[in-house]
């Protein structure tokens, strides 16, 4: 059995086929999906979808970095209210994004590590999105980690020596889509990486794995994403599903 661990199956990509969807993923063995919010314009598809089938459907509540506008305040108030009133398996997705938009980078700290302290607070795990600012991502979870905050670093692309701090903090790295495309580098991290310190995900509907690359993600190609992962370790399907799932188990419970 898989756990994705982080996918958007509530946006509007899905509206058409949702049903054969959860079918493709009960028949590739998908047993839950995490989905991370993004801001709150769509936290009624969050909670829609994962009220219709909460066996498979976990949500979770945060601000996205790449959403963090001139609005933040308010959205972060609601958002807030939302996660305190609500039932969530997590705080996600938060984190800070430096590749796309520059114009809020103090403010997405700031609302980054906000969201921290509610998971500490409420001790729930967060899935944390970093871009071009890994090492200082890994230092303000360092910071604030008091033995409370645990989760995962979703679509990791650093280097073994970050995986390594990453995982001295109580995190996992999430591998998807991008393990399987040629010159990306993921795959050669994930060799030295342990499998114990690794959780799948597929970011659906983004980055889908090889051989559907450029086409929607759906959550049931999880096993193209473990397949690579199986033979880039050396080891087998099963062994890369039953880690990666108990390890999701750890992590949000
Ligand atoms: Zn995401």
């Amino acid at each position: 059995m898989y756990i994705d661990t982080h996918a958007h199956l509530y946006l509007e990509e899905f509206d058409e086929d949702l049903e054969a969807m959860e079918e493709r993923l009960h028949s590739s063995k998908v047993e839950r999906v995490y989905l991370p919010n993004i801001d709150v314009s769509s936290i009624a598809q969050v909670k829609q979808l994962s009220e219709r089938n909460p066996e498979l459907f976990k949500p979770m509540m945060g601000l996205h970095p790449c959403y963090v506008k001139e609005d933040y305040k308010e959205q972060l108030k609601h958002i807030e209210q939302t996660l305190k009133d609500g039932s969530f398996d997590g705080v996600g997705e938060i984190g800070v994004d430096l590749y796309w938009d520059l114009t809020f980078q103090e403010e997405q700290i700031e609302v980054f590590k906000t969201q921290l302290l509610w998971a500490r607070d409420l001790k729930l795990p967060v899935t944390i999105h970093s871009r071009k600012c890994l090492e200082m991502t890994i230092e303000i979870v360092s910071e604030l980690q008091d033995g409370n905050l645990s989760g995962v670093f979703h679509c990791f692309n650093g280097t073994k020596e970050q995986a390594e701090k990453i995982s001295s903090q109580g995190f996992y790295m999430g591998i998807g889509g991008v393990v399987t495309y040629k010159n990306a580098g993921v795959d050669q991290v994930v060799k030295e990486i342990p499998l114990n310190h690794i959780v799948l995900e597929t970011d659906a509907p983004y980055l889908s794995p090889v051989p559907f690359r450029g086409k929607r993600n759906e959550s049931s190609y999880i096993n193209f994403i473990a397949e690579k992962i199986a033979v880039d370790k050396g080891t087998s399907v099963d062994e890369v599903a039953r880690i990666t799932t108990k390890n999701a188990k750890k992590v949000f419970g």
